[in-house]
Parts: C-alpha cells; structure tokens; sequence
C-alpha cells in the first residue's frame, strides 16, 4: 500500500465554491450617514440591502461595516 501518488477525487477540485454575497461595500458613499459599529466601533455603518421576511412580512434592512464588514439585520420602519 504505497500507491498513493494517483489517487484522485474525481469532480473536487472543478468547481470554485460560489460567492453568497456577491458585493460588500468598502467605503462610505457620498452622503451616507453612518452609525457607529458594534463590532469594531467605528462611524461605518451604512444601510445597505432590502429584504421581507416571508413569516412576518416584516422589512429587514441588512446594514453594512465599510471597516470591518460586518452585517446586521434590523426590522425597516415602513
Ligand atoms: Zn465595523
């Protein structure tokens, strides 16, 4: 049993794993106003996307760090 050059996983190494999020901001764009960080404390929170919750119809804005990248999720006032 010293064959072990030549093995192989067929189909492991093709595909790349795919992006979840497929873009996170780096930095603040202009008039953003920004709110302090939990996580890194920086003034780099910025709203970002959109999306309803389909349980409770509630608006959930994920916000973004520009410092450290950090999402949070927050219920959108309508
Ligand atoms: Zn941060």
């Amino acid at each position: 049993m010293t064959d072990v050059e030549g093995a192989s996983a067929p189909g492991y190494d093709t595909e790349p794993m795919p992006a979840k999020i497929p873009w996170l901001p780096a930095t603040l764009q202009p008039g953003a106003r920004p709110e302090p960080c939990r996580r890194c404390g920086r003034k780099a929170l910025i709203p970002w996307t959109l999306r309803r919750d389909d349980r409770s119809k509630q608006v959930l804005r994920t916000w973004v760090c520009t410092e450290c990248q950090t999402t949070e999720e927050r219920p959108e006032p309508e």
